[in-house]
């Protein structure tokens, strides 16, 4: 665990580990690359949140693939979704007719990802999948198929390996639960 970062004061608990992290990655990079064996992939990154999974997943991925990102209306400082959803940075490639994965950082009320798969669905790739390092599927509002999922976690806030609180944390190496007193000011 880094002891470079001083993260122990505001981490109340560490939920996956860096070696958790990187053996789920390495399977989930395995299982796709199987899958689309003799094709060749976009990984859709959702800025900022999946750019840290996203570099560990493409490199343990053994097709090509093309890497290009979307950037999604975030919570800012308000921890909770308001449901409100825009695209502030489209994606720069055409997809139509190719084979595409969405690559996300944690789907929670899955309000996200329904507004981006219905997005891309209309641009007519010739797949489109969902691949998300956590899944907190207790506080989903809206049904969404996730192809590829790494952990499943409880209904807490947490940052690290590309989440944050506020911009801060993105760079811990693990994921853990933010302590409450920090977003509750
Ligand atoms: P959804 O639209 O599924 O509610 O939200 C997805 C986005 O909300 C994620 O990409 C992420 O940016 C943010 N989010 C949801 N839950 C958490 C969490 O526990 N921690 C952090 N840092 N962000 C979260």
């Amino acid at each position: 665990m880094s002891k470079r970062i001083p993260w122990e004061a505001d981490i109340l608990e560490v939920l996956i580990n860096e070696e958790q992290i990187r053996a789920k990655t390495a399977e989930i990079a395995h299982q796709i690359s199987q899958d689309y064996e003799g094709k060749e992939v976009i990984l859709v990154g959702v800025m900022v949140g999946a750019v840290v999974f996203l570099a560990d997943l493409m490199r343990a991925m053994e097709i090509p693939v093309s890497v290009d990102f979307v950037a999604i209306s975030s919570y800012g400082k308000d921890t909770r979704s308001s449901g409100v959803v825009r695209i502030l940075k489209d994606l720069d490639m055409n997809i139509e007719s190719k084979h595409v994965i969405i690559v996300e950082d944690i789907v929670d009320t899955g309000l996200t990802l329904k507004y981006l798969v219905d997005n891309l669905s209309a641009r007519s790739p010739a797949t489109l999948r969902v691949c998300a390092l956590l899944d907190k599927p207790s506080r989903r509002k809206v049904p969404v198929t996730i192809h590829y999922v790494g952990f499943t976690v409880p209904d807490k806030f947490v940052v690290g390996y590309g989440l944050d609180f506020d911009q801060r944390y993105r760079n811990l190496p693990f994921v853990g639960v933010l302590r409450p007193e920090i977003y509750a000011g």
